[in-house]
């Protein structure tokens, strides 16, 4: 039985439940006007797993915007929300370390114009340079632990009567006729108003959605346990080899990185584990225990004993950059529905995640507002034409 829908309240479904989706679903929630839904197959509480990007990121906000002005606009307005949720007495303080991190460039870069807004931002001295580094900078910055971040954002998302739903999808119409009901059991309920598409990689093969612009670029970590590191460390090298020690609140360090493009392989190769602990004792020797070599050059066996953990994941790249975009869709038994798209953030989806997600809300209420364009206004002459054989 279809419940009618309060005028007021608007029923919405968001696919997908990492950092993009739950995000997007708060800032959604937030409004007021709306009850959202999360439907999705991998949630932040479950063990981390290759379909699930979000568990295995630093994540740092170090913004690689360039002269991409909307990229650097979905960036610089997330910071301003981490650099809040991450003040002194915030809720989700605990989620954040706030740390000064380093640059370092041995590639053709000169300057980092589009990181000028970050808090005590300078740029290196050459004395203050190490390695192959040609040039270098600074500035004050958040990283999130994340996977206690994507649970503090899940509980928040509950704490407001959101409602999370654990589904497979196969294709976004199968939403779209009935609600969540085919997969609650429920008799009754409540039409659909919008659906937004957080799914990450999985939208390469959801049915309705199916952008073979999204593919996998494969990222490699290695976790330490260092809780005496409290600053951040990238090098890049002139050949692209990029490496970075990233510190947590929690006295974790993340260690990286790779970036290889269409690799789908799901598990820590042993010969790169080996590879960034040797380029992550190179950037920062200090992640070596305190006292452990005091009369001796630091060594990979020096990091052996607080390796907690080797890791992979799989960002969803994508052709084009992020999309951020609305299409109407048929919806059985009642016209068109809206359908905002909210993914392909490949290495940057934590630290574009809230402005994104504004972005999408401002899509969302606009496309609610005015409803769905005529066949006129999308250019469809004869909708019923002559449909051949
Ligand atoms: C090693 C590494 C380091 C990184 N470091 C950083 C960093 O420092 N800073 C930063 O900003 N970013 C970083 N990233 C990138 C960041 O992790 C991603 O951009 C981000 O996690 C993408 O989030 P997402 O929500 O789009 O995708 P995901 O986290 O993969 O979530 C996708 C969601 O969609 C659901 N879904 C997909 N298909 C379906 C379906 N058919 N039916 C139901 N549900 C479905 C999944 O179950 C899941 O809930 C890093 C990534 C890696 C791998």
């Amino acid at each position: 039985m279809a419940l009618s829908n309060d005028d007021q309240i608007k029923e919405i479904i968001v696919i997908g439940a990492g950092v993009i989706g739950l995000t997007t679903a708060l800032k959604i929630q937030e409004q007021g006007t709306y009850r959202v839904t999360i439907v999705a197959e991998n949630f932040p509480t479950d063990p981390k797993s290759i379909r699930y990007t979000s568990h295995w990121a630093g994540a740092h906000h170090v913004s690689h915007a360039y002269n991409d002005q909307n990229q650097r606009k979905l960036d610089q307005d997330t910071f301003h929300a981490l650099w809040q949720l991450s003040g002194p007495g915030s809720a989700a303080e605990g989620c954040f370390l706030r740390h000064t991190q380093t640059e370092y460039h041995g590639d053709d870069l000169t300057d980092a114009e589009w990181l000028h807004y970050m808090p005590d931002f300078k740029y290196l001295d050459t004395n203050e340079l190490r390695g192959p580094a040609k040039m270098g900078f600074s500035f004050s910055t958040v990283t999130m632990n994340t996977p206690i971040y994507l649970n503090w954002l899940m509980s928040s998302f509950l704490a407001k009567n959101g409602t999370i739903l654990r589904v497979s999808l196969q294709h976004i119409s199968q939403l779209l006729e009935r609600g969540t009901s085919p997969y609650t059991g429920a008799h009754s309920y409540r039409a659909v108003d919008a659906i937004v598409v957080c799914a990450g990689l999985g939208a390469r093969n959801l049915g309705g959605v199916e952008d073979k612009d999204v593919y996998p670029i494969r990222g490699q970590t290695v976790l330490l346990r260092a809780p005496w590191i409290k600053f951040g460390r990238t090098m890049t090298e002139a050949d692209g080899t990029y490496t970075y020690t990233m510190p947590r609140s929690n006295g974790d360090v993340l260690c990286g990185g790779t970036r290889v493009p269409n690799d789908w392989y799901p598990v820590p190769r042993p010969e790169i584990t080996e590879d960034i602990l040797a380029r992550a004792l190179q950037l920062t020797p200090e992640l070596v225990p305190p006292q452990t070599c005091v009369d001796r050059e630091p060594t990979v066996e020096d990091l052996r004993p607080i390796i907690i953990e080797p890791g992979c994941g799989l960002r969803p790249g994508r052709k084009g950059g992020i999309r951020l975009e609305v299409e109407w869709v048929d919806a059985p038994t009642r016209g068109k529905v809206p359908v905002v798209y909210n993914y392909g953030h490949s290495g940057y989806g934590f630290l574009s995640s809230w402005g994104s997600a504004s972005k999408a809300l401002e899509l969302l209420e606009d496309a609610l507002a005015t409803g769905a364009p005529t066949n006129a206004e999308i250019g469809v002459e004869h909708p019923s034409g002559n449909l051949g054989n």
